[in-house]
């Protein structure tokens, strides 16, 4: 079926962070006075994630609600920091994710949605992200081509379940046949998409994605040219 609507997956597809996580909270612990390396924040990063409930502070997960959390069990629990620590801790995070200076977009990525939607396709982001991303776009430079942002914290779902593509296509009046979700995780994006009846494509930017079920092209250039094969 002919492709009218493409939502694109944000991190990992469109952009990514300059900086590593882990990096990013070495260098906040440092300025709180906390000796502790990208290379040890790393596993403990991904422990807490882990260890994590889908919804923490009141928050659902990556809102910074939920973050509060994560950054008190790394800065209290993990390194006895007292609240007033680990709330400055939280400011400094979370300005330095609200940045957009922080993020680079991928080669083409501006071009790509800002030509889809000159076609005349429905164009939005569908991603697993805190409520500060519509903004992050907007700094950016894709706002202004995309006509939807379904986010995660805001929606209180996440890939990869049916509920969010679901609230993603009614919002941009789009039939999921017709729909193609493009992201660069095989569970989330791919799967998540093709259960809630939506074409698929993955992007492997750096050569990650392991042989499977769903179809993969390497990198924006070759996104573009798959979906204008399958435009009317
Ligand atoms: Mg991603």
């Amino acid at each position: 079926m002919a492709i009218k609507a493409v939502f694109l997956d944000a991190g990992g597809t469109l952009l990514a962070e300059k900086l590593p996580r882990a990096a990013i909270y070495a260098n906040v612990a440092r300025e709180l006075g906390v000796s502790a390396t990208e290379a040890a924040l790393r596993p403990l990063l991904s422990r807490i994630a882990g260890e994590m409930p889908r919804t923490a502070g009141g928050g659902f997960r990556y809102s910074e609600a939920w973050f509060g959390e994560v950054n008190a069990r790394v800065f209290g629990r993990e390194f006895g920091l007292s609240d007033a620590a680990v709330a400055h801790a939280c400011r400094l995070l979370f300005a330095h994710f609200a940045e957009p200076a922080n993020f680079r977009v991928y080669d083409g990525a501006i071009e790509l949605v800002a030509e889809l939607k000159a076609r005349g396709l429905v164009v939005g982001v569908v991603s697993n992200w805190s409520e500060r991303l519509e903004g992050l776009l907007v700094g950016l430079g894709l706002r202004q081509h995309l006509d939807l942002v379904v986010v995660s914290a805001v929606e209180r779902c996440e890939k990869p379940e049916r509920t969010i593509f679901a609230r993603a296509l009614a919002r941009a009046g789009a039939e999921p046949t017709t729909t193609l979700h493009v992201g660069n995780d095989v569970e989330k994006d791919a799967r998540g998409a093709t259960e809630a009846g939506l074409q698929t494509v993955l992007v492997d930017h750096h050569g990650e994605i392991e042989p499977g079920p769903f179809p993969c092209v390497r990198g924006l250039g070759e996104l573009r040219a798959w979906i204008l094969e399958r435009c009317p």
